[in-house]
């Protein structure tokens, strides 16, 4: 009993340390913005990057990172435009993309998103319902601010199977979403519709829609351009080939894990996609 209430009194100090720790990170973050184009911003904080479009008549935001940083986030957009906020597009259902919803929902933005991530959210009970997309769409939606038109493009299968690209008018800027990691290991959500062939093939669609200048807001990393992107497709067709020949040659998944990739990935690795977990996506 006494051990039962010691073991319950730890659990709750290290869950509340947790919480504690989560705050005080998101207390350290800076939202930082660029400027792209006239009407184009880029955000970093935490979590993916925020793309912003200064419209006719209202602010289109593209992804909103995490609950805690909503204040912050809507205090940098408020120094780009006095316009307000309209509409909010996610590029896909993550969190570190979809936390902030509710936050900018309750303020009377509209959430925009592919059918998909709404049925993702929605069965996510910890997920809050406020911030759940009210306006969804399965191939294609232009977001219309006055004259102009945010873009929105739906690529099947990818990094999740409601990943969106984002296409700002009037300016040669996207947003990529998840499709772009920046020198990294991607990830590759097989358990969220994400496939290793799909994520190619998608990127690789997009890159036949843009050209050399343009400039690409990643999910993750700093700003980019289509030679950025490309090495990413020839490092992902690269592995995929190192495990295929592996699983040719009989060894199992764990075993292809032991043998690793060749040196020349090494600096791909980071913390939450480890060269382990890049071979067993590859590997599935
Ligand atoms: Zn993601």
């Amino acid at each position: 009993m006494r051990g039962l209430k010691l073991g319950l009194v730890s659990a709750v100090l290290l869950f509340t340390t947790t919480m504690t720790q989560a705050q005080s990170n998101m207390d350290d973050v800076e939202i930082k913005a660029t400027q792209l184009s006239e009407r184009v911003y880029m955000l970093t904080g935490m979590g993916g990057n925020i793309g912003v479009y200064v419209g006719d008549d209202g602010v289109v935001m593209i992804d909103a990172q995490y609950k805690g940083l909503a204040d912050k986030i809507s205090a940098a957009i408020a120094e780009i435009s006095s316009q307000p906020i309209r509409t909010l597009v996610n590029t896909h259902f993550h969190g570190d993309h979809t936390d902030g919803n509710a936050a900018f929902a309750k303020q009377g933005v509209k959430v925009v998103a592919h059918e998909n991530v709404k049925t993702r959210l929605a069965a996510n009970e910890k997920f809050d319902r406020e911030g759940l997309p009210t306006i969804t769409f399965d191939k294609a939606l232009e977001v219309k601010t006055g004259s102009t038109a945010v873009r929105l493009k739906h690529y099947p299968n990818g990094h999740t199977d409601g990943d969106v690209v984002v296409w700002f008018p009037s300016s040669n800027v996207i947003h990529a979403g998840d499709l772009f990691f920046v020198d990294r290991f991607p990830f590759i959500d097989l358990n969220a519709g994400g496939n290793v062939q799909g994520f190619i093939d998608n990127v690789r669609a997009v890159i036949a829609d843009i050209d050399g200048d343009t400039q690409i807001i990643p999910g993750h990393g700093g700003l980019s351009k289509r030679s950025d992107w490309l090495r990413l497709v020839h490092m992902i067709e690269a592995t995929r080939e190192e495990v295929m020949t592996m699983k040719e040659q009989g060894l199992s998944e764990d075993e292809a894990v032991a043998k690793g990739l060749s040196d020349q990935w090494a600096d791909w690795a980071w913390n939450f996609i480890t060269e382990e977990r890049w071979i067993r996506t590859l590997y599935k």
